[in-house]
């Protein structure tokens, strides 16, 4: 169907008419009148596109795009960048920012945001120093590198890594560990802009040490190994360890960079879950460069953590890269404030809340599921059956690919069997409540619900 064919384009409002009625209806009050506008002007293109190309609903109507057009203006009023209580069951949640931080991290980003910090200032001489020296000396202390520098995030201290030790030479990777993560980002890609050449060795699912060994040519710059973080191969597989790898970097001159990805500074597998390798262990196993985020297993902000050789630390710092991919001063406050909690892993644990949720106990995490059914019958009545049931929970944002960890959840079936439109209207609480729908109900899982939110998921349902 074409422009002119569908007959209903012609009763299309035109932006300033919408925005006249919602004013009348009194919708705009309080809200700048650019961000309305622009909401509505979505709504309108929106449905202009669906009448041309045919996909509006059979019961379209202006009305419709009034209705539309309230519900869009109302949340283009205020920011949407607010809490939000997890309650999906995922820990490292990309879509909800990945990693909340500790205590002792808010609290340093507030401390970084009240006013002037002393950023790149050296305070025993006044003199210019680096932003690098609020972190450097705890990524070395933690994990046994060198040297340490941190970046925007992963990607970028990959993609640093690269250009600073291997743009215009050769870079042997297998192809059992040629990854896309989160969309965007693909080895090959990120290789090419870096201005390295990827050699590819290996099949899919195995990969030998006289691989890596026959590709070698005086034009080789780096063996790179990149870390699975979000899926896992079973079966009739085999990968060469960092170990050897290094190994044989070393007998023929050539650096090892490790893409870990994840990046756990603690051994996961002293609370129950598989293993998934430590930075130490890379950084021990003679690794020039280990890269890791910030945000996933670590537990901090966004950020991307190099650590190694002080030699080849050294060239990231220096390489023009460094400064467009650089960390900002909140960010470094918190990844400051959590690399600390790691001087004693204990307080880790304790402390930084994805690793809380990883080792949160089952029987507790039971215990707090009951309490929540009983509060959410007596607050629901009778428009919602709250039941407590057992539930798995997924660590997520691309590490250990598969662990499954046994949790507890309240199922909501709303009696008006719209889980849906409760689910919406959770988003739109502050704080905002995300949860899963499964069953015809809510699913509310108790393992990325901190306790000391358990009370807003009570008040987000009366
Ligand atoms: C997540 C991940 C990245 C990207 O890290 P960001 O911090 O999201 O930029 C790169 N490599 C691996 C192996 C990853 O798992």
């Amino acid at each position: 169907m074409t422009a002119s064919q569908d007959p209903r384009l012609r009763q299309l409002p035109s932006v300033e008419r919408v925005l006249q009625q919602l004013e009348a209806g009194g919708h705009l009050n309080g809200i700048p009148r650019p961000l309305a506008a622009r909401a509505v002007r979505q709504v309108v293109e929106g449905a202009r596109r669906r009448l041309i190309d045919g996909t509006a609903p059979a019961e379209w109507s202006p009305a419709l795009v009034i209705e539309e057009s309230t519900r869009a203006v109302a949340w283009s009023g205020h920011s949407r960048l607010t809490r939000a209580v997890n309650a999906t069951g995922i820990i490292i949640h990309t879509n909800l920012g990945r990693a909340p931080l500790s205590q002792a991290a808010q609290e340093a980003v507030r401390a970084a945001l009240a006013g002037y910090t002393l950023l790149e200032i050296d305070p025993e001489t006044g003199d210019r120093g680096s932003r690098q020296t609020h972190v450097e000396g705890l990524l070395e202390i933690t994990t046994g590198g060198e040297a340490g520098f941190a970046v925007n995030n992963n990607a970028a201290a990959v993609l640093l890594g690269l250009a600073a030790l291997a743009t215009g030479r050769e870079v042997i990777v297998s192809r059992g560990e040629l990854v896309e993560i989160g969309g965007a980002f693909r080895m090959p890609d990120v290789m090419a802009q870096s201005g390295a050449r990827l050699v590819e060795v290996g099949t899919t699912n195995k990969t030998y040490r006289h691989d890596y060994e026959r590709a070698i040519t005086p034009n080789t710059a780096m063996l790179l190994k990149v870390h699975r973080s979000n899926f896992s191969m079973t079966g009739f597989v085999h990968e060469v360890e960092v170990r050897d790898l290094v190994g044989l970097g070393a007998a023929r001159g050539i650096p090892v960079m490790y893409d870990l990805g994840s990046g756990a500074l603690v051994d996961v597998r002293t609370r129950g879950l598989p293993a998934e390798p430590t930075v130490q262990e890379a950084v021990a196993a003679g690794c020039a460069l280990v890269t890791f985020s910030g945000d996933k297993l670590l537990g901090g902000p966004q950020a991307g953590i190099i650590v190694g050789r002080a030699e080849a630390v050294d060239r990231c710092r220096r390489h023009p890269l460094a400064r467009a991919v650089r960390i900002d001063r909140l960010d470094l406050a918190a990844l400051a404030a959590t690399l600390r909690h790691y001087l004693t892993p204990d307080e880790a644990w304790a402390e930084v809340p994805v690793l809380r949720m990883l080792a949160a106990d089952a029987h507790e995490l039971t215990d707090r599921a009951l309490w929540l059914t009983h509060q959410l019958r007596n607050v629901l009545e009778d428009r919602a059956v709250a039941t407590c049931i057992s539930a798995d929970a997924q660590v997520g944002g691309g590490a250990l690919p598969g662990a499954v960890l046994p949790s507890a959840a309240v199922l909501v079936q709303p009696g008006d069997g719209a889980p849906e439109a409760w689910a919406a209207r959770l988003r739109e609480r502050r704080p905002a409540v995300i949860v899963r729908i499964q069953d015809g109900g809510l699913l509310l899982n108790l393992r990325t619900i901190l306790p000391d939110e358990l009370d807003a998921v009570v008040d987000a349902f009366r």
